[in-house]
């Protein structure tokens, strides 16, 4: 008997008003769950999902710090714990001006489904801050940082949540934000994961989103009979996912003719190599500038500065085999998704959380373009933090050929696993239902073991 999520998905809405980006997580994975609910009368019977969308811990705190100017400044900080059924509560910290409650509950929620997938034992829990990095110094950065952490410190340990990082939160942040939490709690644990490999960080750690995602994308060729050798791709951002997206294409013999940043994009029709590439990561991770800076050392290329209204990105308007969206939510709109299809791509593989909104991932599949979703693409992070806490656990640092080879393990055994989900319970080869069926079981038949807790 069909049973439908409607009334779950209505009370959603109802009792988060304003939470547009939350619904949207929500409804995406309920809207694959309902196809294989009559097989699991007991997730009805124990109202798995009514749980599922309350988190089980939401702390929202002031963070004053003073500026360069000694200006008081007073931003907003966040931690969602939304499930613990798997483990400690994971999932990183973000810091955009964009921020706000719903984007932190939409992170926190596919969070919890994208760590199950892993095979780690990582609860979910995402949080950040209203606070905008862009133009401030480092000193004005570090007395944010450790502002934020006097708040946060109470709430996270190595076994009850150990956020990591996620947009604006790089290496420099994380050590700012790991000396004040030492500091306050006279511990050196691994609470933080994304830390200095000096400092008990894990190799790989910043490359690992990036090549878990190139990683994924390619075990979805291969399974079409197909590889990135020659191909063009799109990529998007210019940040920690997009740079090392775009190095692990190179060496699998891509070429790479776009990035992007919230000013605008380049297109670069010779291709983005390892030397530009290089020049993209001093700009972005030491200078701190702007990717329309990259016209200035490569001028023939093409840059287009973001038009103030537009209903389509034409970075998603150039002709190509692949896209690797790596910036931020809802950066593919319907229109977007036409304009692909309508250029001939075949493969696009999420990079960013919910970067393609729901109209697009329907036409994709309605079309037959290979789609990876992010919450199966882009774990590679959250595995390589997982990573970074066993050997912080034990002690005792991997090398980076080991951690290496257990990133391609971890993605190449989630790709697996979504295209047989996918295979049992809904369509062949739709990695979204197959992704979000997996990860959704785990988590469930974990609460359901746990109690009414
Ligand atoms: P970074 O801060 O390193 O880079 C983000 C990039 O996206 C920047 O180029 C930024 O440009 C651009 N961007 C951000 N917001 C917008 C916007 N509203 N419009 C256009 N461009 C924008 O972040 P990450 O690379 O770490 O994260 C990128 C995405 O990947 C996010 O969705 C994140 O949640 C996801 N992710 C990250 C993981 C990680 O390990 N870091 C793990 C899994 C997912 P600008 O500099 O102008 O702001």
């Amino acid at each position: 008997m069909f049973v439908s999520v409607d009334p779950i998905l209505n009370e959603v809405v109802q009792k988060n008003p304003n939470e547009r980006e939350f619904h949207q997580a929500v409804t995406e994975v309920f809207r694959s769950v309902e196809k294989v609910m009559d097989s699991f009368p007991h997730f009805i019977y124990h109202k798995v999902l009514e749980r599922m969308v309350e988190p089980e811990r939401v702390v929202m705190f002031r963070v004053p710090w003073v500026d360069d100017n000694d200006q008081l400044q007073i931003n907003r900080g966040y931690r969602v714990e939304m499930n613990s059924a798997l483990g400690p509560y994971k999932g990183g910290l973000r810091f955009h001006p964009s921020v706000n409650l719903s984007i932190m509950k939409f992170l926190a929620f596919e969070q919890t489904y994208k760590n199950s997938l892993t095979g780690l034992s990582l609860g979910g829990g995402k949080g950040g801050s209203d606070f905008d990095p862009k133009g401030k110094s480092d000193l004005e950065v570090m007395r944010f940082c450790q502002s934020f952490m006097s708040e946060l410190f109470r709430h996270i340990g190595e076994n009850t949540d150990v956020p990591a990082g996620d947009t604006g939160v790089g290496g420099r942040e994380i050590g700012f934000m790991f000396g004040q939490y030492k500091r306050l709690t006279n511990e050196f644990t691994g609470t933080l994961t994304g830390k200095g490999t000096n400092w008990g960080g894990s190799y790989l750690r910043p490359e690992a989103t990036g090549y878990g995602l190139v990683y994924y994308a390619a075990r979805i060729l291969e399974h079409a009979g197909d590889s990135f050798e020659g191909k063009t791709c799109l990529v998007s951002g210019s940040g920690n996912v997009a740079q090392f997206t775009v190095e692990k294409l190179n060496q699998l013999g891509a070429k790479v003719v776009t990035l992007s940043d919230s000013s605008g994009y380049i297109f670069d029709g010779d291709g983005i190599d390892d030397e530009k590439l290089e020049f993209v990561k001093n700009l972005k991770n030491v200078k701190r500038g702007r990717i329309g800076e990259y016209k200035e050392k490569y001028p023939n290329v093409e840059y287009h500065h973001n038009p103030d209204v537009s209903d389509f990105n034409p970075l998603w308007n150039h002709k190509a085999d692949c896209a690797l969206p790596c910036a931020t939510q809802n950066e593919i709109n319907e229109k977007d998704a036409e304009n692909l299809v309508a250029n001939g791509i075949k493969l696009v593989v999420e990079g960013a959380n919910m970067p393609t909104c729901q109209k697009g991932v329907e036409l994709f599949h309605e079309k037959g373009v290979l789609f990876g979703p992010a919450k199966a693409a882009n774990a590679g992070g959250v595995a390589v933090s997982g990573l970074e806490m066993a050997q912080n656990g034990s002690r005792i640092p991997w090398t980076r050929e080991k951690v290496d080879q257990e990133l391609l393990k971890i993605m190449t055994n989630i790709h697996d696993m979504s295209l047989e989900y996918a295979e049992r319970y809904s369509d062949a080869g739709n990695y979204v239902d197959g992704a979000n069926i997996a990860a959704f079981i785990k988590v469930a038949d974990s609460m359901i073991d746990q109690g009414y807790v």
